[in-house]
């Protein structure tokens, strides 16, 4: 008993020295962590290219073929060492390989790794390639492909072989694809035994699952393709399943349990903010508005997530929302991802506040240490009702008298880190909203004490305690994102969020007309850029991030800037420009030169992504719009067509454009619905990548199933899920024990999520 707790290292073939480098590189400790290592990939002998039937746009290809010749590439192109030269590995930049079969010849190409994969790929030898063949001009390769021994009688007594992820590091070490096969069926043969069912009978046999120990076994050695397929389906539905059942067990007893401060009034502030605004709210924003009040007065606390699209007006939602808070004598936050969006918040709000007598402040990285101070004992007052700032917020010595509501703008920039630390900050237990400060503000009219809603049992959920352990009662939480989260992914990133939508756009906004140019076109949109601002609009121009380093980066964007200078001159035109390596002030002082209409063009990367609203902007230029992906193409968009005037978004892409940058690209041209983008854009680039530019929020990670392509099963294990949940809302029936057990597993643990975001 308990081999699969036994430490890798007694594995036989592995040792201490594998064993650290297995810890290392992939974090495998014990042997269940081994077999949990799945295959990412099959090699289906019967499945070989021949290099003659390679072409461009075909999706990954193997071929296997001998290595002909080596040659390494210094800066430029420039030839460093050829087979007969003496090497230099260290002047070089890139390795070409060139192979071939019986069928023609094609190139390998290395920019990492160079080193090793020359030593490697001696001429005279074969390999297995797998990657994906693009044309670079005439000719066609393979940049970075996988690189294996073809393997002379495998394991497996099947036609798939697994390949495993894997590093230089571990290849080097001894630990080739052919061993990572030997360990796992050693491992597997000491562990199945030991493997239990985790999944209840009656959906095994409803969905037709197969069991646990004939998934493991068949993931690895899949005697074909059937029983892979059949292996892979248990093991995702597992996988999502649980995920679902441990989001959804936290979200039934937040609802169940979780004291929330109890806001029943909406309070002068409100009204008199309501009641002067300059346009009547959009049925959506009053919708969502009313789905927050009903959160306000429910005792539980609330955990709402708003999407709606760029420009659908979030932000007065958002403000709002703070009023009923400080009409019940609550403070408020406002936390934006970014000092620029911090300021612009800033701005708005206090023109949204005017009619009130409401005191706001900004809190940013820059804010003086005078300026600081007041603030500071504003917060402690309590007279100031709603902060709006940057991670700033999060200080220790930032202290609120009874913050009641926090608003997180463009929440995938914020850690689950740093919303713990928010939630700390709410209003201790038995100290919320002393009598004096509401008679005082005259704002509430019954005792106080009903102000918080008492636990009356002990739940999961506990309340937060500050760093001096005093118990805190979690502040509302509203989470805004302009990024619209294609359902699936919602439903597993937010799984226990309350989620409105605005789905509706402020009246009379016209549609951003979008085209797609070639190089050939360029100066024809000069002259359009031109007309444009003769007209008396301004002009984005975005470059995209290029290079690995910023230096390059930023050597491109001054490129580009140069050369939008030298087309648009002093003194009839202005050019601000705005980059990642420039101070604070730097941005912020061309930032709002251009917000102030004192620059006509801003040239800028995507740091101008999110939330800045120029509403005089009417052309976004974007420059290899091939190189950026969809929602980030969406999100550039959304910067324009925020003013009365009709708004253009020009996609410059360069001569090397794949197909399927085309696709993105023909896309965005065709439809400006956020969330049709997002589907399509997780459907493009799989889930993977979505999730990679998104590392910081990610609160999950998936071993084997794909939340683009899995979108189905996602759906119907949550079904299976809510069911189990609605009969056992905390799961102490005895049938439920396995699951139970199986929730308390490390991956299924969802890292504080519930209580903040
Ligand atoms: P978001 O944050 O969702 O991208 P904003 O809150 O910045 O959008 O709103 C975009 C613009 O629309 C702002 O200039 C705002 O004043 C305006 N706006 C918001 N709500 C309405 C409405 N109901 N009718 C007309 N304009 C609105
Ligand atoms: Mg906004």
């Amino acid at each position: 008993m308990g081999e699969l707790s036994t430490s890798i290292q007694y594995l036989s073939g592995v040792g201490p020295k594998r064993a650290e480098l297995l810890r290392r590189e992939l974090g495998i400790e014990t042997l269940s962590d081994l077999i949990h290592l799945y295959p990412f990939r099959y090699i289906d002998r019967s499945g070989i290219t021949r290099i003659a039937e390679v072409a461009p746009d075909l999706a990954y290809v193997q071929l296997q073929a001998r290595v002909v010749s080596r040659t390494l590439y210094g800066p430029g192109s420039s030839i460093v060492s050829q087979e007969t030269d003496p090497i230099h590995f260290n002047a070089s930049k890139r390795l070409s390989v060139i192979v071939e079969d019986d069928s023609g010849r094609m190139e390998m190409v290395f920019f990492k790794g160079i080193k090793w994969n020359y030593q490697r790929l001696v001429p005279g030898a074969t390999f297995l390639f797998f990657g994906k063949p693009q044309a670079f001009g005439n000719r066609l390769n393979i940049v970075h492909p996988e690189v294996d021994v073809p393997q002379s009688g495998t394991l497996s007594q099947g036609t798939l072989t697994g390949v495993y992820p894997s590093t230089e590091k571990l290849k080097t070490g001894g630990i080739t694809g052919k061993v990572m096969c030997k360990l796992q069926a050693a491992a597997l043969n000491l562990c199945l035994p030991e493997i239990q069912e985790t999944l209840p009978e009656y959906i095994l046999r409803d969905r037709g699952l197969v069991s646990l120990q004939y998934a493991l076994k068949n993931i690895h050695f899949p005697g074909d393709s059937y029983t892979l397929q059949k292996a892979t389906y248990r093991l995702k539905f597992e996988e999502l399943f649980f995920l679902q059942l441990s989001l959804l067990k936290q979200k039934y007893v937040r609802s169940r349990g979780e004291r929330g401060i109890l806001m029943p009034k909406v309070g002068p502030d409100f009204h008199a903010c309501y009641n002067a605004l300059p346009y009547a709210l959009t049925g959506a924003q009053q919708r969502v508005i009313k789905e927050i009040r009903a959160d306000l007065v429910s005792g539980h606390q609330m955990n709402r997530l708003l999407q709606g699209d760029v420009g659908s007006g979030k932000t007065m939602v958002a403000v709002l929302s703070c009023l009923i808070a400080i009409g019940n004598g609550f403070q408020t936050c406002i936390m934006a991802p970014t000092e620029v969006l911090a300021q612009q918040h800033y701005a708005n709000i206090q023109k949204y506040l005017k009619p009130t007598s409401v005191r706001c402040a900004l809190l940013t990285g820059s804010t003086t240490q005078k300026e600081r101070r007041d603030i500071h004992a504003g917060l402690v007052d309590g007279s100031i009702g709603i902060i709006v700032g940057t991670h700033a917020l999060l200080e220790d010595n930032v202290v609120f008298r009874n913050l009641g509501l926090a608003v997180i703008d463009e929440q995938h920039r914020f850690g689950v880190d740093q919303r713990a630390r928010l939630w700390a900050k709410g209003p201790e237990t038995g100290r919320v909203l002393p009598p004096e400060t509401v008679a005082a503000r005259g704002l509430v009219n019954g005792g106080t004490a009903s102000a918080v809603q008492r636990r009356d049992e002990r739940s999961e959920v506990s309340g937060s305690s500050d760093s001096s352990g005093r118990d805190r009662i979690p502040p509302h939480v509203l989470v805004m994102t302009a990024t619209p989260i294609p359902r699936t992914l919602a439903m597993t990133l937010y799984g226990d969020l309350d989620v409105s939508v605005i789905d509706e756009m402020p009246p009379g906004r016209k549609p951003v007309q979008t085209m797609c140019i070639g190089q050939n076109r360029r100066n024809a949109m000069y002259r359009f850029m031109r007309d444009e601002i003769a007209r008396g609009r301004q002009v984005f121009v975005v470059f995209p991030l290029i290079f690995e380093s910023e230096k390059m980066d930023l050597q491109n964007l001054e490129q580009g800037y140069e050369e939008i200078v030298k087309a648009f001159p002093l003194p009839d035109y202005k050019v601000a420009i705005v980059h990642g390596q420039q101070t604070n002030e730097e941005k912020s002082f061309n930032m709002s030169a251009f917000a102030a209409g004192r620059a006509h063009i801003l040239v800028s990367t995507t740091v101008i992504e999110v939330g800045v609203d120029v509403p005089n902007a009417s052309v976004m230029v974007i420059e290899s719009a091939q190189r950026f992906g969809l929602s980030q193409l969406h999100q550039l968009r959304g910067r324009v067509g925020r003013g009365a005037e009709k708004s253009y978004c020009i996609l410059v892409k360069d001569a090397k454009t794949s197909k399927e940058a085309q696709q993105r690209l023909d896309l965005m041209c065709s439809t400006e619905d956020g969330f049709e983008i997002a589907e399509q854009d997780m459907k493009m680039r799989g889930p993977g990548d979505l999730e990679g530019t998104q590392q910081s929020g990610l609160p999950i990670s998936l071993n084997i199933a794909s939340l683009a392509r899995d979108g189905q099963l996602l759906t119907e294990a949550r079904i299976y899920a809510e069911r189990i949940l609605e009969a056992d809302p905390s799961l102490e029936a005895p049938q439920n024990q396995a699951l139970v057990r199986e929730l308390r597993k490390e991956k299924y643990e969802i890292k504080d999520y519930s209580k903040i975001s």
